[in-house]
Order: structure tokens, then sequence, then C-alpha cells
């Protein structure tokens, strides 16, 4: 056995094992889609490079293009692959227009004995084409979600492979001597080329497992973070978001307000109209509280049906009139559910921190205390626990309720 053949079947095996690791990602429905297009894309790269060391037992046609027939179906499954993991429609028409004339030329290349160059560049371009796209789409399609610089560094091996096999093929078709052998022929270039495959083949199945799992990393940190039945926030990462506010409060003096938000007589919701639609009623009270808190605010629920709005820079004027636009939203909220309209009010006691020092606890028992006065009130109300002189504003903004009592 040449050397060649050991790096070739190094390379089989190590395909072999991937595939084996994608499919059973697949099977554990891990991006499940995505996982099963790049498991049968690996295992097809095994059967090529499998077939690429059994030529010497296979007729010279057959032995030429099938190995270049299935690496075309698996580069046109690796780009489809990562089409689905970026969320984006497949482009099953564009795979389509670079795959099958390349396909074409490999099938009639070989059925008319033509030099093999012609294979090297119809199959080299083939692919190097459909991984540039691959490539681009992992660069651009994860962007959002990864950032840029992780996003284009996942794609690095993608660019590489492609350029590689584009490289290739153009030196074939510029008819540069030995470009256009095939792989197994045991000449200098074919194994560096060989190693470089190996390489950047295990970098790249590396990089598409990163990629897994960074968004299942994200996926586990957002549901560690919110609340599943609302989207909101949920306490602890509510928590976490008031430290950060008052450390940036201790940087830049100024108010802070909280609102703690409860649905009057949600109980009866349940009982009356059953579970569901209790649930139905929490989900549209959270995008009420959602839809009225600005881009730096924080909306969470901190359990049943208690809600929590963080005002950074904000004042008791403002987190009042907040608080008063909030309960107008409530009373006309209208939540349909199996033909009825469900109804529901709200109570909001609202506190207001101006000193950085107060203990977080503090801010939340005065929000709370403030919460049950408007509970006992009446509900359907807003109570403001804080500072005598922010309670009186000298100037109110027109339209502005101003707080009804104090805590
Ligand atoms: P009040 O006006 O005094 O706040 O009365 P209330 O009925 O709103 O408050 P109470 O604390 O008596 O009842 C809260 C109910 O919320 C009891 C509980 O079963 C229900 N609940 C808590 N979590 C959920 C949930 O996730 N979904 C649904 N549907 N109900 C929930
Ligand atoms: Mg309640
Ligand atoms: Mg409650």
């Amino acid at each position: 056995m040449k050397p060649i053949h050991t790096i070739l079947a190094l390379y089989t095996v190590q395909m072999a094992f991937f595939a084996a690791i994608w499919l059973a990602m697949a099977w554990l429905r891990l991006s499940r889609r995505a996982t099963a297009h790049w498991g049968v894309a690996t295992l097809l790269l095994a059967v090529g490079m499998g077939a690429v060391i059994a030529r010497p037992w296979m007729p010279p046609a057959l032995g030429s293009a099938l190995p270049n027939l299935v690496h075309l179906l698996a580069a046109a499954l690796v780009a489809r692959g990562v089409r689905v993991f970026v969320r984006r429609p497949p482009a099953d028409r564009w795979l389509l227009t670079i795959g099958l004339p390349a396909m074409a030329v490999v099938i009639l290349a070989n059925g008319f004995d033509a030099p093999h160059s012609w294979t090297v560049v119809a199959a080299g371009l083939g692919m190097g084409l459909l991984l540039l796209r691959a490539a681009h789409d992992v660069g651009g399609g994860l962007a959002a979600e990864f950032g840029r610089p992780a996003a284009w560094a996942c794609s690095v091996p993608l660019w590489l492979i492609a350029g590689m096999l584009s490289g290739r093929a153009l030196l074939a078709l510029a008819g540069v001597s030995g470009s256009g052998q095939t792989l197994d022929t045991g000449e200098t270039r074919q194994v560096v080329m060989s190693l470089a495959l190996v390489l950047l083949a295990m970098a790249m199945h590396l990089t598409m497992a990163a990629m897994l799992m960074l968004r299942l990393i994200q996926r586990l940190r957002h549901l560690s973070m919110h609340d599943a039945l609302t989207g909101l926030l949920n306490r602890r990462a509510f928590g976490l978001r008031l430290d950060t506010e008052r450390v940036r409060q201790q940087r830049h003096p100024g108010s802070m307000a909280l609102l703690a938000v409860d649905l009057d007589h949600f109980k009866a919701v349940n009982d009356r109209w059953g579970h569901a639609a209790g649930d139905a009623v929490l989900v549209a009270a959270a995008q009420v509280l959602d839809g009225a808190a600005r881009r730096l605010d924080a909306t969470a629920r901190m359990g049943g049906e208690e809600f929590a709005l963080l005002l950074p820079g904000t004042d008791l004027a403002g987190a009042n009139q907040l608080a008063e636009r909030l309960l107008d939203a409530f009373r006309s909220l209208t939540v349909a559910y199996e033909g009825e309209l469900l109804r529901i009010t709200a109570s909001i006691g609202a506190a207001v921190c101006d000193d950085p020092s107060e203990d977080a606890e503090e801010l939340f028992r005065r929000a709370d205390r403030a919460l049950y006065l408007a509970k006992t009130g009446g509900r359907d109300r807003v109570v403001c626990a804080g500072v005598l002189s922010v309670i009186d504003p000298p100037s109110p903004a027109p339209g502005a309720a101003s707080p009804r009592r104090v805590a």
C-alpha cells in the first residue's frame, strides 16, 4: 500500500467517523434537518474516497466518474444543510444549476473517454462553487446570531476547501502539468493536496460542530433567562439586570423606577374558563407590558400573574405616567378564547431609586408595599412609593396623571 493510499484511507475513516456523529446528532434531534444533511453528505464523502481507493479494481470510466459524482452530491448536501442551519430557504434551484451540469460533464467525459482533466475541471469547479456558497451562507447567515467575527471564523475551512478545489480545477483547465491527475497517483502534489484535504475536512467538521454547540449554548442561555410561557425575562434574569443597572447608576447618577404589576382577580379567570384561558391572558398581559416598555427597560414575569418593569433613567412622575398608560391598555385589552372575550385589569406598585447604595431588596419591598396598597385600595390602580419631593412634581407633563397615593 502506497503512502497516498494510507492518507486516503485515513480520510475515509475520518469521514465515516464524522458521518456517524452527525447522524447521531440528527437522531438526538439537534438541529435535526441540518445534521441529517451533513450526516448523509459525510457518508457520501467516505464512500467517494473509498471508491478512489478501490479504483484499481473498477472499470476505468466508473473508477473516475463515481467518486466525483458522489463528491458533487455530497458538496450539494453540505451546502443545503448549511442553508437549513442558517434558516434560509434551501436554494435548490441554484444548487441544481451548479450541480447538474457538473455531473453531466463528468458522466460525458468518462463515457467518451476524455482526458481525466475534464473530470477534474467539472467536478472541482462544481464542488468549489457549491462550497463557496456554503461558506458565504455561514458567514452571512450566522452573523446576527453569533456576531460577525465568530460567524466568519466558522466559514474559514469552507472557504479554504472551496478555494483549493476550484484552484485545482482552474490549474487543470489551464493545462498545468499534473493538475488534472487523479488523487491516488502518489505524486508529491497529490500527496500534499490529499493531506490538506484531510486537515481541512477535519477543520470543517469541527467548526460545523462548534456552530451547533454555539447555537445550543445560546438556546440554553435563553431558556435559563426567560419565562417559557410569555418569553419575558424570568425572576433571575431580572435580578441580574437590576444589578447591572445599579452599577450603571453608580457611574451615572439618576433615577431608576421599578413597577410591580399584578393582575386582578386572575384566579377567577382560571376558575371560570380554565387554566389554558388563564395562560392566554398571561401571554396577552405580557405583550401589553412589553409593548409599553422602551428598549432600555426590562420586563419580567416574576411568577404566577405577577410582573415587573425596570425603568432606568425614570423618575416617579415618569413611572406613574407609564403605569397609568399600562392600566388603560389593560382596561381596553380583550383576549379571545374559545369564542369568548376575556377582560382583565391590573394593579401596579411603583417605587423609585435615586440612591445606588439602596439595597435592591428594599426597592422590591417598597414596590410590593405600594402594590399591596393598590390592591387594598380597590385594584385597577397605581400607587407610588417614594420620596415626597418627587411625588408632587412641580410641573407634570401634559396628560400625565399624578400618583394616586403614597406608600
Ligand atoms: P388578586 O386580585 O388579589 O391579585 O387576586 P388573584 O386571583 O389575581 O391572585 P391569587 O394569588 O389569589 O391567584 C393567582 C392565581 O394565578 C393562582 C394560580 O393558580 C394562578 N397561576 C399561577 N401561575 C399560573 C400559570 O402559569 N398559568 C395559569 N393559568 N394560572 C397561574
Ligand atoms: Mg393577582
Ligand atoms: Mg399575585
